[in-house]
């Protein structure tokens, strides 16, 4: 155990508040520049950049002929616009994919199998073989896979892969072993290890099982986090992501975040909730606000009030439409999650709570309205995914100023699978983007990678289309819910800052605000929706700062 504490670290948030002007002010011109503001959106071809890094001014070339004595820089006709925030990501576990074995797309089991074998003779040394990414539904068989699948190929040392959308994992039988699975191991609540008919444990671990396997696994140590945490800022700058709000981080992982911050090192902006149920929460105490030049807030926490709709672990009012048998799992009771929700307000602790099923996101709802006395908080709650909403349900997002934290990719991914799942009533307050909009709700948008590609261009085309990105169906699934691209940027930019308490600094180019931003290679507003999932970044700019620069990137390959 160590303990955490912020006061060692007053010293350095004094220090940094006396930030070194990078260069005088600069005036980037010759661009089609586009910000959601309070006032819808405003266009732009001149920015200003002040010595602080923040936005002095936008306008036209009578604001260039003003500025005749800055220095410029030419943008050479390319889109402007806010840099792009995610709401409801993993930067860990997605820095860790490019050092564990990546199963995301794999077309079948067997070639999972291929992929595992190849993954453990490169990697001789690694005592436990680790992964994310499959997806049964993609195999031809629509099985969950089994553990002798693995031991055919590696039986030597223990293997624990997770589900692509993190809510269950494939273990071999060398990892049940060490984690002391058997026929007795019982079910935990909130999960569920799959048996076959004699009662012996499959290697399909549920929600909450999957801690049957993990609490074995080696402890990373905090180069190992520094490491995947490096990977994953740096891909995300490549694809035009300026902040991401961090959706259940470890106490170790807060650590990092620290010194990370304290060196200069984390690039973009990191908006974190805190994770564990409520144990990081404990050992933190007290919300962390505007680190190192705001790139670093913890101020929020995320907990978990169901599981995840693919695996029917998502709790509903009613039984699934595809098994009659089962409402999901509510991981909380009502007056246990009341209960975590005013205990974190009362610290100063904005609550995420994960929510996909019509319960879970009713139990949320309660609990947010109990908390906060039938009133708005200023601490703005949300609701992690709010993917399955009873239609009655969906006004008291506006009334009770919850934010819905929504995936626009999960709605393209899920639409095959969803309405299996829930029938077409219920369907009719899934994905609702528009819905809520109407409704008077906040949407912030992100993509909740590793689970779906962070790249946010596929977010925004996937909520002005409603397709998925081999343009199916045609015509977009349920297309009255889509959102305007104005709106679509919006969700990724003011409304995402809006989410985390943060639009006086943050998701527009209005001045005074952070100079983030990024050029990007066409008109994000004119071209064709089919485009949008196209659009690749040519440069990303962080507090007035280039982080990213793609003929940079390329010449140094
Ligand atoms: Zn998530």
């Amino acid at each position: 155990m160590f303990m955490f504490s912020y006061k060692s670290i007053i010293c350095c948030v004094f220090l940094i508040s006396f930030f070194d002007p990078v260069w005088a002010e600069a005036v980037l011109h010759n661009i089609q520049g586009y910000t959601s503001s309070s006032e819808g959106t405003r266009e732009f071809s001149v920015l200003v950049i002040d010595d602080t890094g923040r936005v002095a001014a936008f306008g036209d070339d009578e604001l260039l002929a003003d500025k005749s004595s800055s220095e410029r820089i030419d943008g050479g006709g390319l889109t402007v616009l806010p840099g792009l925030i995610d709401a409801h990501a993993h930067v860990y576990s997605f820095g860790l994919l490019k050092t564990n074995l990546d199963l995301a797309g794999v077309p079948s089991v067997d070639e999972a199998a291929t992929r595992i074998r190849d993954y453990a003779i490169h990697h001789p040394h690694a005592d436990w073989i680790l992964g994310r990414g499959w997806n049964q539904v993609l195999w031809p068989v629509r099985e969950f896979p089994t553990a002798a699948q693995i031991d055919a190929v590696v039986s030597d040392r223990p293997v624990w892969l997770k589900r692509i959308d993190g809510h269950a994992g494939w273990a071999n039988s060398a990892a049940m072993k060490i984690a002391g699975i058997d026929n007795d191991t019982p079910d935990p609540v909130g999960g569920k290890i799959l048996r076959d008919d004699n009662g012996s444990a499959t290697g399909i671990f549920i929600d909450n099982a999957m801690e049957l396997i993990v609490a074995s696994l080696p402890e990373a140590d905090k180069d190992d986090y520094r490491t995947a945490l490096l990977n994953a800022v740096e891909t995300l700058a490549a694809e035009g992501i300026t902040s991401v709000h961090d959706a259940g981080i470890d106490l170790m992982n807060a650590e990092v975040y620290l010194s990370m911050a304290d060196n200069d090192e984390l690039g973009i902006r990191i908006y974190a909730m805190t994770g564990g149920a409520g144990d990081v929460l404990d050992a933190i105490g007290e919300p962390l606000y505007a680190y190192g030049n705001d790139h670093l807030e913890i101020a929020s926490v995320k907990i978990y009030s169901d599981g995840a709709l693919g695996s029917r672990g998502a709790a509903m009012i009613e039984p699934y439409s595809d098994d009659a048998e089962n409402r999901g799992l509510a991981f909380w009771t009502q007056d246990e999650l009341e209960a975590f929700v005013k205990k974190a307000n009362d610290l100063g602790f904005q609550v995420g709570i994960h929510a996909i099923g019509d319960l879970g996101n009713r139990m949320a709802l309660d609990a947010f309205e109990k908390a906060q006395q039938g009133k708005p908080s200023p601490l703005r709650n949300r609701i992690e995914h709010a993917q399955i909403i009873q239609l009655e349900d969906i006004p008291r997002f506006a009334e009770l100023g919850v934010i819905a934290a929504m995936q626009p990719t999960h709605a393209t991914s899920d639409k095959n699978m969803a309405e299996d799942r829930i029938g077409p009533d219920r369907i009719l307050g899934g994905y609702a983007w528009r819905r809520l909009l109407e409704s008077g709700a906040v949407i912030a948008s992100g993509s909740d990678f590793p689970v779906e590609l962070s790249n946010p261009f596929h977010g925004l085309y996937a909520a002005v289309t409603r397709q998925d990105r081999d343009g199916e169906p045609e015509g977009g699934w349920y297309p009255g819910q889509a959102l305007t691209r104005a709106e679509a940027l919006h969700s990724f930019t003011l409304a995402a800052a809006y989410a985390a308490n943060q639009e006086d600094r943050l998701g527009s180019l209005e001045p005074g605000k952070w100079a983030d931003f990024i050029l990007i290679d066409r008109n994000y507003f004119t071209i064709p929706a089919s485009e949008i999932d196209d659009i690749k970044v040519v440069q990303t700019w962080v507090g007035g700062e280039k982080i990213f620069d793609v003929n940079k990137a390329v010449k140094e390959q």
